[in-house]
């Protein structure tokens, strides 16, 4: 009998022929094999990119371009400027197993009708300090959710039911579902439990100023320049933080008056 890592392979191969995404990974059957390279990397001459050893991919998936770790393999972070030849299918099952941990197994599980846990039922089974996610209020919940599971952060197509979303599309992340919440989100519903009990703090902006913030954060996500660590929620410029923040000030620029009432003096 197949052994359950070459039954997925196999009926994802199945789903396929000559070429494919996986994640930020493009795959291609050759005479070889496969070849796997990022896909930022398709129109490229083979030899313009750095051969990636068996050995050496390992290495290679654990930092980003600017030496960071990577925490979440699924963050779309991978570096650029490899390639990697698999000659069995084996060897291509080991490498999508050190890209992306776990991720084909999901997939298949997926495949096989495996169901997900909906948020209320995983945080109802919360024990300890996450047992306070229990109290958050949907629209809570579904910001924490918005700003945690981006796909900017993970590429985990969450599938998990959340009242008020729709569950990702594979277009927006990938073909990996997410079948109950992480550790980051969980950390990010037990802040945020936390701050839906804290009296809000009310900020005078006029629209332009305000406009000038949402502008300001935008920029800092973008810059790639924020050095938290991506699972570091207690950090004020974390990126999901910074993705909650965003979100608020988009909703108060849209709800803001546009026609200012004159004044009565
Ligand atoms: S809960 Fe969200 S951030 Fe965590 S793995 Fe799933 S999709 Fe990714």
């Amino acid at each position: 009998m197949m052994n359950e890592p070459l039954a997925a392979l196999t009926a994802w191969l199945a789903q396929w022929s000559d070429q494919t995404e996986f994640v930020e990974v493009a795959v291609s059957r050759n005479s070889d094999g496969f070849e796997l390279r990022h896909r930022l990397d398709a129109g490229r001459n083979a030899n313009e990119l750095r051969h990636l050893e068996p050995s050496e991919l390992r290495d290679w998936v654990q930092t980003t371009e600017t030496g960071a770790f990577r925490p979440n393999k699924l963050a779309p972070n991978l570096r650029t400027g490899w390639h990697f030849s698999a000659r069995s299918q084996p060897a291509l099952e080991e490498a999508l197993r050190i890209l992306y941990p776990g991720a084909l197994a999901d997939w298949f599980a997926e495949q096989r009708g495996i169901p997900a846990t909906g948020m209320r039922e995983y945080f109802g089974r919360q024990t300890g300090m996450y047992r306070v996610a229990q109290q958050l209020t949907d629209e809570f919940a579904a910001r924490a959710v918005r700003a945690n599971c981006a796909p900017e952060s993970c590429r985990r197509r969450r599938i998990w039911e959340v009242p008020g979303l729709t569950p990702d599309s594979p277009a927006q992340t990938s073909l990996v579902p997410c079948f109950e919440p992480c550790g980051t989100m969980m950390e990010m519903a037990r802040r945020m439990a936390k701050s839906q009990q804290a009296l809000p703090i009310s900020v005078r902006l006029l629209p332009d100023e305000l406009e000038s913030a949402l502008a300001a954060v935008r920029q800092l996500l973008q810059s790639g320049s924020i050095d938290s660590r991506e699972g570091d929620l207690a950090a004020p410029d974390n990126p999901r933080r910074l993705r909650l923040l965003e979100a608020s000030l988009q909703g108060a620029l849209e709800a803001a008056p546009t026609v200012r009432p004159p004044s009565s003096g």
